[in-house]
């Protein structure tokens, strides 16, 4: 199993760090191999996605992604900026498919901005179209006013789309997600309004013939924001295009309490992916040994899921995460009167701790 680890720039290399600590205890044939990507590439080769990371991540069976990005590149050209590299990665690599469960841990219930009662137990995973849709339309543009800036145009345009074959696939990849959790899938669309969603709703459906154990329905987006606030725990699967899947996703994000907490994985054809947690590069604490490094350890075992097939071990690291949020420790994003603080390194000792079954009062106190 050979995994491209590319930890990027600020917190990205102390939150890696921990997430391979914690594949190291697991006592598996992993091959890990490290690259330099974002920010740091660029000073060291000149651009954020060099053709040797680019290589590595195509060679791999997976790929372990911290987060890039600094402020002090925000005056490069864009092709230059560290972000590109993600975007590069989801091109090269072929990942259509987002996956980001949203998942409230009994103790965090109260950092969230719901009700407890809302949240407890939440564990859905939103699947989002990552290649398609208005992102990515032709034609778009504005037309131009007289003297071509933007300024003072009369209009501007950008045309939605999706293919058949790009809605069927992640169609069945939801289906076969769903398969593996609580064998509900609600799509989400805007039927009613929009032809290329009709069109979704009507591909969906037929992909459905194939999965007659999974329990469909469809929503219209609107409808599905306000559920996701109402009762967010009526969901299993939620499937949805890309410019909803990035707007729900948030939503369904800020239900669990903090970013530090959140995995994600971007999958190919090939069931290939990438695994980031969903925050940035948090200059602001970049550095300070502050950063939450669970949504990558999450994310890690999310790769195990989805892309390595070791379900156990995946189940291991999720339960030794529970583990160490029910020993009372929490990093800064997550703390609480009444829990202990620690930070990104006694975050991973724990947690490694939790996994080799020994989570001692030593590791508590750490
Ligand atoms: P951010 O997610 O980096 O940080 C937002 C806030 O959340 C900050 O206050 C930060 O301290 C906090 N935070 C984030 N992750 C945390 C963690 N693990 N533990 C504790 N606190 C955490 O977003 P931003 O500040 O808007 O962006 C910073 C840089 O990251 C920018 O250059 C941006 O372009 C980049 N970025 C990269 C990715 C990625 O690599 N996938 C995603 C988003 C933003």
């Amino acid at each position: 199993m050979k995994i491209a680890i590319l930890p990027g720039d600020g917190i990205g290399t102390e939150i890696v760090a921990q997430a391979v600590r914690v594949l190291g205890v697991l006592d598996l044939p992993f091959e890990l191999e490290t690259a330099l990507v974002g920010g740091v590439a660029y000073e060291a080769h000149g651009h954020p996605l060099p053709e040797s990371t680019l290589k590595l991540a195509q060679a791999a069976d997976a790929v372990l992604f911290g987060a890039v990005g600094d402020w002090k590149y925000d005056t490069l050209e864009r092709a230059l900026r560290p972000e590109q590299a993600i975007l590069g990665l989801r091109k090269h690599l072929g990942l259509f498919a987002n996956f980001r469960p949203a998942i409230c841990y009994e103790q965090l219930t109260h950092a969230s901005s719901l009700k407890p009662e809302l949240v407890s137990g939440l564990d859905i995973l939103i699947i989002r179209e990552l290649t398609g849709d208005i992102y990515f339309g032709q034609p778009r543009g504005r037309r131009e006013s007289p003297d071509g800036a933007f300024k003072g145009a009369p209009e501007a345009f950008d045309t939605m789309r999706y293919s058949r074959p790009e809605i069927e696939r992640i169609a069945h990849v939801a289906f076969q997600a769903a398969r593996m959790r609580g064998k509900r899938l609600t799509s989400v669309d805007k039927a009613n309004v929009l032809e290329t969603f009709q069109f979704w709703k009507d591909i969906v459906t037929e992909v459905h013939a194939e999965y007659p154990d999974v329990v469909l329905d469809h929503m219209y987006v609107d409808n599905a924001a306000m559920q996701l606030v109402r009762a967010p725990k009526k969901f299993d699967v939620i499937v949805t295009g890309n410019m909803f899947g990035d707007i729900l996703s948030d939503e369904a994000a800020m239900l669990t309490g903090s970013i530090g907490m959140l995995p994600s994985a971007s999958l190919n054809a090939a069931g290939k992916g990438l695994y980031e947690p969903s925050h940035g590069s948090a200059p602001d604490i970049a550095g300070k040994n502050l950063a939450n490094p669970l949504a990558t350890i999450l994310s890690a075992a999310m790769m195990l899921r989805f892309s390595l097939n070791q379900i156990a071990a995946a189940d291991r690291i999720e339960s030794a995460v529970q583990h160490v949020l029910a020993s009372g420790l929490r990093t800064a994003d997550i703390w609480s009167e009444g829990t202990a603080k620690v930070g990104t390194i006694q975050m991973g000792d724990a947690v490694v701790a939790a996994l080799s079954g020994n989570i001692t009062k030593k590791a508590i106190k750490g």
